[in-house]
Parts: C-alpha cells; structure tokens; sequence
C-alpha cells in the first residue's frame, strides 16, 4: 500500500518529506495546479478552435470556386450570344435599336444591349428578344435608353413579345450544364450567320 502512495507534488514535483506523506499536492500548490491546468485546457481548446477555422475556410474556399467557375461561365456564354446578337443585328442593317441612329460597325461602338439587364432579369440574359445591336453611348451612358429602346423594341418585334419580356419574372438559377450548351449553341449560331455571307 506505501508503495502506492505519490512521492513527488503533483505540480511543484518536489519530493514531499515524511510529514506530507500521504498528499497528492502540497496545499500551497492547489492554486498555481489549478491555474496550470486551466491554462493547458484553453490551449487544447483554441487549438481545435483554429484546426475548425482551417476546415471551414477550406470550405468556403471551395465554395467560392464553385462560384466562380459559374460566374467564368455565365461570362464567357454571354460573350458568344452577345456576338451572335451584335452579328443578327448588323447583317440585318438594324440601327441602334434605342437612338434609331445607324451604327459604326468599324471599331468597337456596337454593344449588344439588353432591354431587361442582366442585373435585373439575368434569367433574360440569353433571350434573343430582350438582347439587340445598341450603340454603346446608349447602352453604358443613357443607362441603355430604355423608353426609346421599348418603343423601337414593339416596331421591332411586336408588342406581344415585348409584353411577354416584361410579364417574365421566372427565377432561374443557371448551372453549369445549361451555360456550357448556351456558349456551344451560340458559337454554333454565330458561325452558321458568318458563313451565309
Ligand atoms: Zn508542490
């Protein structure tokens, strides 16, 4: 049984004398043990606390990317239907569907301007009816003119359609799949229109 009892203080480590035999800690000690003790268990506890942080960051890091690639995708689709878009536009003659005044198909004065934006409708973003040849004054400094757009829109393609632009407020979340179709069907389109000339 004496064999069992503890030599050394728990905490100072000190070997007790033959008075403080049968202690575990010396008394003086219990505070500072207490301390230490607390001290440790924080430190396990701030430790699991920064290896969680690492592991949720690591998934909103992903989540981001996913993100980003459907954002890559949505851009990258818009570019071909835009293209398609500004070449309908140019071999049909059209004029800037807002000011009505013919466009400089020289540089790069020509936008494909949506009647609904892209910010307010993007479910509309790829809508052949809501996307025409507009001048870029028009479209980036008269916030795409869209009083003079709506009328020429109606002589255009009928009020029916327009009404119908205006009536749609489907959400529509694009996916992966969906952007990656649009993009091929568009640079599909736009070489068919280039090779009829
Ligand atoms: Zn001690």
């Amino acid at each position: 049984m004496l064999s069992r009892l503890p030599t050394r203080c728990k905490h100072c480590k000190e070997r007790f004398t033959a008075e403080e035999r049968g202690m575990r800690i010396h008394p003086a000690c219990i505070d500072d043990f207490l301390a230490a003790l607390k001290a440790k268990k924080e430190r396990v506890q701030e430790r699991e606390r920064k290896a969680k942080q690492r592991v949720e960051r690591a998934v909103d890091r992903r989540k981001r990317e996913e993100l980003k690639r459907i954002s890559e995708l949505i851009a990258d689709a818009q570019f071909h239907f835009n293209a398609f878009i500004r070449e309908r536009d140019r071999q049909a003659g059209h004029p800037c569907i807002s000011s009505g005044r013919v466009l400089n198909w020289s540089g790069n004065a020509v936008d494909a301007g949506h009647y609904r934006s892209t910010g307010a409708a993007s479910h509309l973003r790829f809508d052949e009816d809501n996307c025409h040849a507009q001048s870029k004054h028009d479209n980036k400094w008269l916030a795409g003119n869209a009083v003079d757009y709506r009328i020429a829109l109606i002589a255009r393609i009928g009020l029916e359609r327009v009404e119908a632009l205006e009536n749609n407020n489907q959400v529509h979340k694009w996916t992966r799949d969906e952007l990656i179709a649009i993009k091929a069907l568009y640079v599909g389109k736009l070489k068919q229109l280039k090779g009829a000339t």
